[in-house]
């Protein structure tokens, strides 16, 4: 083990109002500080909407930010999701995935709540109350708060469990992009894919190997191993195919807030882990508008 100083604490994937969780960047931030979590990923789904508030709150509170974001794609017609690091926030693809993926996640939410309508009290503004704003990635746990609101469901684990499920009869799959094309796009923005929860069987069927080594062929880093959802045997499982692949094996808490029995730093990531992504990462393609002219910083002839 390379030293005796106290270990550091990392967490690569959490969620905050920018998406689907319940704390905003600032208080998900406050909470990692004092639970002595010093580096952090906010990675909500489809969106850098909480980055900026993320990194003043970091600067605060001596946190170390990994920029992030939680990417939604499909394997042949099976939803998953693709935890993203370092990416190139500029380059024009990933502007394009984002919106796009927003966009269908408004349209999929507006129909199930057609769907659900025709049985329960809900309507589309309950959602929008939900989300707090149009800037938020909409997703069922807001249709979910909706029904808890009015009473139809006691707890998002219950809507989940019912009404939301993917077998329910309210239930309608987003359109997402295709995870070969979004692995390979986020490589080329020089960025670190890794599949979130490859093997959280609580949430439904998942990828068989063949599928993921179609995707590590396509450039993905990294599989998360550790995950709240992911039993002692899944865990086992994820840490061997990614050992077969050539892949990290990442750790995470995937914390949303209060709404799920997790916490931020339940689940952490190895520091040579996240040394190993940071080694795969690519420069930024997109100066940062401040940046002096390459020229004149290059030769010195200013
Ligand atoms: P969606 O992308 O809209 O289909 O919703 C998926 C989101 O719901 C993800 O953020 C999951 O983390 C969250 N989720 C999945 N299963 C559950 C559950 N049983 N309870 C609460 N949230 C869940
Ligand atoms: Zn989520
Ligand atoms: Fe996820
Ligand atoms: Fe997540």
């Amino acid at each position: 083990m390379p030293s005796s100083s106290p270990r550091t604490r990392i967490d690569l994937h959490c969620h905050s109002t920018a998406s689907d969780g319940v704390d905003t960047p600032t208080e998900v931030v406050a909470r990692a500080a004092r639970l002595g979590v010093q580096v952090l990923a906010l990675t909500d789904h489809d969106t850098l909407e909480g980055r900026a508030e993320a990194a003043a709150a970091a600067a605060r509170h001596g946190v170390r930010l990994v920029p992030g974001a939680e990417l939604s794609g499909v394997v042949d017609d099976l939803g998953v999701h693709v935890v993203s690091y370092f990416f190139d926030e500029h380059d024009p693809e990933i502007v394009a995935l984002l919106a796009r993926a927003r966009s269908s996640r408004v349209d999929r939410a507006r129909a199930m709540v057609d769907r659900l309508a025709v049985d329960h009290p809900i309507t589309w503004d309950d959602v929008l109350a939900q989300t707090g704003g149009a800037t938020r990635t909409v997703g069922r746990p807001h249709l979910a708060d909706a029904l808890v609101a009015h009473g139809v469901v006691p707890d998002r684990e219950s809507a989940f469990a019912g009404v939301l499920h993917r077998s329910s009869p309210y239930y309608v799959a987003t359109p997402q992009t295709d995870a070969v094309r979004l692995v390979e796009v986020v490589r080329a923005a020089g960025g670190v894919p890794v599949l979130a929860h490859p093997f959280a069987s609580l949430r439904g069927r998942l990828l068989h190997d063949g599928q993921i080594e179609r995707l590590a062929a396509a450039g993905l880093a990294g599989l998360e191993a550790w995950h709240p959802q992911h039993r002692p045997d899944e865990v086992a499982r994820a840490r061997a195919l990614a050992d077969r692949l050539g892949l990290v094996a990442t750790g995470s808490s995937d914390y949303h807030g209060a709404v799920r029995p997790c916490e931020i730093g339940q689940c952490t990531t190895p520091v040579e882990v996240l040394a190993e992504i940071e080694a795969q990462a690519g420069p930024p393609r997109t100066p940062p508008p401040c940046a002096p002219p390459v020229r004149a910083a290059a030769e010195g002839d200013g």
